[in-house]
């Protein structure tokens, strides 16, 4: 297995964010990411910058929509045209070109501090043909956090990280709901802009790319190294992306190095995003070797309930029924890692 650690959603200067792809890319380097995906509102521009920049893999896609139902269209080669109150048909040309595409922020409930309060939620469940869930916007659950501007002055100023409680829960319960009836991949995406606050005395840079490319990361689980040549890593990075192989992990927590969470059957293992039928016998294992055991609390989650919670850094339980398993993992209370399911069917 081939661990790749990757940013999704970020903004460049092609639309509103603050830096060019290749300072990105650079920021990118120095964080110690493997990929990035860029995804501007309604451009492509960065496509042309599409491959290896200081030895991180640049990938372009866009996101998609305005008002609501914003949507990260990747593996796209041609523009696609925002339909507001018509999601279907944005997710339907996005597959329509072979590409994949992410519900992005779906439940966000914004700040009166940033942009007077304005959100974009996503309103449609109806739709169908989607890859996955955006369940972590680093941006959105920050301001989902900060409602006063004294609460925006101690974070901003003092603990930035202070109102980030780990992804979105209306939007885990979704993805956990969803992925009863079919295969999804949950995403963290970091909504990278760069952005510059003023509101009375509160000014400041508070989240540069820098800092967003050590908060929620997507940890891909790879059956091979990532390969030098751009297309082909391309494919590696959108089918494991596809295949839910993820884990997201937040580097401000700690690095996930050495954890693994499967099933295990007598001559079988299943990773996050597999599936593996239900045989007696079976047993779900994890391990956080690097962290104390006492500094560790894991949640067993199945079919969308928290079937256990242990405050140790391994895990080894039966596994009793078909469904959905995912393992959270809290360090020192921080929410640090959050893994897609395990499909035993
Ligand atoms: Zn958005
Ligand atoms: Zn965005």
């Amino acid at each position: 297995m081939f661990p790749v650690l990757g940013n999704i959603h970020i903004h460049t200067a092609y639309s509103d964010g603050s830096s060019g792809v290749e300072a990105i890319a650079r920021d990118a380097a120095a964080s110690g990411l493997d990929f990035i995906i860029i995804t501007d509102h309604h451009t492509l521009r960065g496509l042309a910058e599409e491959g290896y920049h200081h030895g991180v893999l640049v990938l372009c896609g866009s996101e998609i929509n305005r008002r609501k139902h914003h949507y990260l269209a990747l593996g796209i080669s041609e523009e696609i045209a925002p339909d507001d109150d018509n999601p279907q048909a944005v997710i339907d040309a996005v597959n329509r070109q072979g590409g994949l595409g992410f519900i992005a922020h779906p439940f966000e409930k914004g700040s009166p501090l940033v942009m007077d309060g304005i959100t974009y939620p996503w309103e449609n469940w109806e739709v169908d043909g989607f890859c996955g869930i955006e369940v972590w916007n680093w941006c959105s659950a920050w301001r989902d956090g900060v409602q006063t501007l004294a609460q925006g002055l101690y974070y901003a100023y003092l603990n930035p990280e202070g109102p980030i409680t780990g992804p979105c829960p209306e939007a885990l319960a979704r993805f956990d709901l969803l992925t009863q009836k079919k295969r999804l991949t949950a995403i963290a995406g970091s909504d990278a802009h760069d952005w510059h606050i003023r509101r009375g005395p509160l000014c400041r840079r508070i989240f540069p790319y820098s800092y967003l490319f050590r908060t929620a990361t997507n940890c891909l689980l790879l059956p091979a190294p990532l390969s030098p040549k751009l297309q082909e890593a391309k494919a590696q990075i959108y089918t494991a992306l596809r295949r839910g192989r993820n884990i997201i992990v937040n580097r401000l927590a700690a690095e996930a190095d050495g954890f693994y969470f499967c099933a295990r059957a007598e001559a079988a293992v299943a990773l996050p995003g597999e599936s593996i039928p239900f045989t007696p016998g079976m047993r779900l294992v994890a391990a956080c070797p690097k962290q104390r055991p006492r500094d560790v609390t894991l949640i067993l989650v199945h079919n969308g309930h928290i079937l256990a919670t242990l405050r140790h850094n391994t895990l080894d339980v039966p596994l009793e029924a078909p469904g959905t398993y995912r393992l959270e993992a809290y360090l020192k209370k921080k929410p640090w890692i959050f893994t897609n399911p395990v499909y035993i069917v």
